[in-house]
């Protein structure tokens, strides 16, 4: 737990990689797991929407959690080629990575579009993994606390709790350039996000995770779990290889 009662989580993001064959790291990541570390950190594993089914069938009866990387808004409908939350819980998966910034760069997601997610995800009993961050011209500028703020505003739903919501702070040029920001500047953000959920959901801000991403492994995750309103970490690239992986989580277990 960390220091306000908060359980780590560290969740790996496959993001379009993974055939069959890497149900095998899944495997590998629960025979590398103690029940007793189990217990210190929740670990969460979002392989692309094709791996879900086996990925849960992988890890049942263990305390590892599978989750999707994307969602559609809506239940059910005219939408060739999307998922719903209701197709993804009916999967086993528990959670859903949303607003990550490949999807708000590639594919054009919106804050609004970010919070009508959230609202899907919670709508199916999944917790939303709310990404924000600030690109590096953004950050350049001076302005990386006033777009994550704002990105935040937009994208929470209103009634947010550390069940349905993890917020997982991602600055765009961190993420697979191996950069990350200094412990300062993480912490700054962190706080300030924590600030800003309180003006959101009052009281409740205390409960939901604030995860950071963006070149996180094994070197550098020990030192990055130690700042303050750090609640665990979203591991792109280093989550694909289990001794890595396995590696992250046993830096942020408390
Ligand atoms: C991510 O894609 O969410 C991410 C943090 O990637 P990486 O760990 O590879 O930087």
């Amino acid at each position: 737990m960390t220091m306000a009662g908060r359980r780590p989580l560290v969740a790996g993001n496959w993001k379009m990689n993974g055939l069959r064959g890497a149900i095998a790291m899944v495997e590998a990541l629960r025979n590398g797991l103690s029940t007793d570390l189990l217990d210190r950190v929740d670990v969460l594993v979002c392989p692309p929407s094709t791996l879900i089914s086996s990925c849960v069938a992988a890890v049942y009866g263990s305390r590892i959690a599978i989750g999707g990387q994307n969602l559609h808004a809506k239940p059910n409908g005219a939408f060739t080629g999307s998922i719903s939350a209701e197709m993804l819980a009916d999967l086993g998966a528990k959670y859903v990575i949303v607003g990550h910034s490949e999807r708000r760069a590639y594919h054009h997601e919106t804050d609004d579009g970010v919070h009508a997610k959230a609202l899907g995800a919670r709508r199916a009993g999944l917790c939303g993994i709310i990404c924000v961050g600030e690109t590096k011209e953004e950050r350049e500028e001076g302005r990386t606390l006033d777009i994550v703020r704002a990105q935040l505003a937009i994208g929470v739903p209103k009634g947010a709790t550390g069940a349905d919501t993890v917020i997982a702070y991602e600055p765009v040029w961190a993420i697979g350039t191996g950069l990350t920001p200094t412990p300062a500047d993480i912490a700054e953000v962190h706080a300030s996000l924590r600030e800003m959920l309180g003006q959101l959901i009052g009281a409740e801000a205390q409960n939901v995770r604030i995860l950071y991403g963006g070149s996180v492994k094994p070197g550098n995750a020990r030192e990055l779990m130690a700042v303050e309103n750090v609640d665990g970490a979203l591991v792109g690239g280093a989550s694909l290889v289990a001794e890595d992986f396995l590696g992250i989580i046993n830096a942020y277990a408390r």
